[in-house]
């Protein structure tokens, strides 16, 4: 038994309901759906979060959410779709089993999931871009 319940669910200990699986990932309800077909995607070997996955199991992650988001797109006939990562506390993640949330959106579904800043002044941008060139280099 493990303190994980995403890898009690892949394990097939903890009740979900599976929308889809291959070798390395599995697609379940998310329990809180944020609207109707609201379904998480997880590698089938633990890892924590974006930092901490393989890049195999990532890509295998991200080829299941495709067919999810295709899968969802044909049942729900969605007006968009996020596919969403929330990696550490800060950034919202509650379940410490990297997955992504494929959340079939609407026009009018009321959702808060986008953000409408100001414009940066350039000099901000080439801050930033500075920072990441050292540590690129
Ligand atoms: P996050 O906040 O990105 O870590 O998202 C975790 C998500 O997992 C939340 O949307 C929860 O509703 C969902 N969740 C937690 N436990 C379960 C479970 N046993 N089965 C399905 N979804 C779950
Ligand atoms: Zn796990």
């Amino acid at each position: 038994m493990s303190d994980c319940v995403f890898c009690e669910i892949v394990a097939g200990r903890v009740r979900a309901f599976r929308v889809l699986e291959d070798e390395c990932a599995v697609a379940f309800l998310d329990i809180r759906p944020a609207a109707p077909g609201h379904t998480l995607v997880v590698p089938r070997v633990h890892a924590r979060d974006i930092w901490d996955i393989s890049d195999d199991s990532h890509a295998g992650v991200a080829s299941l959410t495709r067919r999810v988001a295709l899968l969802l797109k044909d049942v729900f006939e969605p007006d968009g779709v996020n596919v969403r990562l929330n990696s550490g506390a800060a950034a919202g993640q509650d379940v410490f089993h990297f997955h992504a949330h494929v959340i079939p959106r609407r026009h009018d579904d009321g959702l808060r999931l986008t953000w409408s800043s100001p414009l940066a002044p350039v000099a901000e941008l080439e801050q930033a871009m500075r920072r990441i060139t050292e540590r690129r280099e």
